[in-house]
């Protein structure tokens, strides 16, 4: 645990058996009162480690608030815990309903991750939902929250954050930013080392990638001087790191283009072409896991380019097939 700025801890929970390795946890506090920035997944050994930092940091459940910058397991998966604690829990809408899903192994959400995954070719890959981390280390109870949408107000001591629009990352993650302080929690937003992961979420949400660009354009005319990341270290300048994530993606975004002219058109084949920054020699090796994500984040890279005009698809047995205009 640290302190990273006056009144600001952060503790490292890590993930076990995951890419991401540790969670960073915020605690703002203001004499008795506290703020958490979310959770990590919902195990045994995080609970325990939970225990662990309430107790050291003093945190009175009575006076505490839980934010929640968005739906992903790792990041949600023990909000029953406090709710349970009797914290107020403050989570933006979008995610917050997306998230109330996660419960049904046949409900919505993870019937939609089946049908997106066969629509992208993975049929063959045989994966199943309850190998998926997002369902493994899910919440497993409703909880109650109060919604806090972008534009909405939070102050804690002379902490006064303003909830901002993140999405891009998932349809509704939002961050806690601190204007007179130059304070950004940003979720899995922006991250040093590793690039955080763009998912296809239906063609209902539509272009992720583009919704998450637009959002990286923003943060960087923020010109935040504390950026507080959810995985992996501290960046110190963050404007640098935002031209690198758009460098990353502009690169993918060139493969993805390579792969459908040499002439890939599932998402499966596409994602067998692009490069991995994962031990893994070759699609066999993957992680079955991780193939949800990195056919999702292909997929994302799909749909920016098909909404630039640049692809289209065609439905062939339901699965997707894009070529080149
Ligand atoms: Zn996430």
């Amino acid at each position: 645990m640290s302190e990273v700025y006056k009144g600001i801890f952060k503790v490292e929970i890590p993930l076990k058996g995951n890419p991401l390795k540790y969670i960073n946890i915020y605690v703002i506090k203001s004499e008795d009162e506290s703020l958490i920035v979310d959770t990590g997944f919902n195990t045994e050994e995080i609970l325990e480690l939970t225990e662990d930092y309430m107790k050291q940091l003093n945190i009175v459940p009575e006076k505490s608030s839980l934010y929640l910058t968005h739906l992903h397991s790792d990041h949600t998966g023990l909000v029953n815990y406090f709710d349970n604690l009797g914290l107020k829990i403050y989570m933006p809408d979008v995610d917050a309903k997306l998230l109330k899903l996660f419960r049904e192994r046949y409900g919505e959400h993870w019937t939609n991750i089946e049908k997106y995954g066969y629509m992208q070719g993975l049929e063959e890959d045989d994966l199943k939902i309850e190998d998926h981390p997002g369902y493994k280390f899910r919440p497993r109870e409703d909880f109650n929250y109060i919604p806090k949408n972008p534009g909405d107000i939070l102050t804690i001591g002379n902490f006064n954050f303003k909830i901002i629009d993140l999405s891009g990352h998932t349809p509704g993650m939002a961050g806690l930013y601190d204007e007179g302080k130059s304070i950004l929690f940003c979720g899995d937003h922006i991250l040093g080392e590793i690039t955080p992961n763009i998912q296809f979420w239906g063609f209902d949400v539509g272009d992720s990638l583009g919704t998450y660009f637009k959002n990286l354009e923003k943060v960087k005319d923020l010109n935040i001087k504390h950026l507080f990341s959810s995985h992996r270290t501290i960046i110190e300048d963050v404007n640098g790191r935002i031209d690198e994530l758009l460098e990353h993606h502009d690169h993918r975004l060139r493969e993805t283009v390579e792969a459908l002219e040499k002439g890939a058109e599932t998402v499966r084949d596409v994602t067998k072409q692009l490069q991995w920054d994962i031990s893994a020699k070759n699609w066999d090796e993957f992680p079955k896991s991780q193939k949800w994500f990195a056919a999702g984040e292909a997929h994302a890279h799909l749909e920016h380019l098909r909404a630039k005009g640049v692809c289209n698809y065609r439905y062939n047995d339901g699965v997707l097939h894009y070529k080149l205009t």
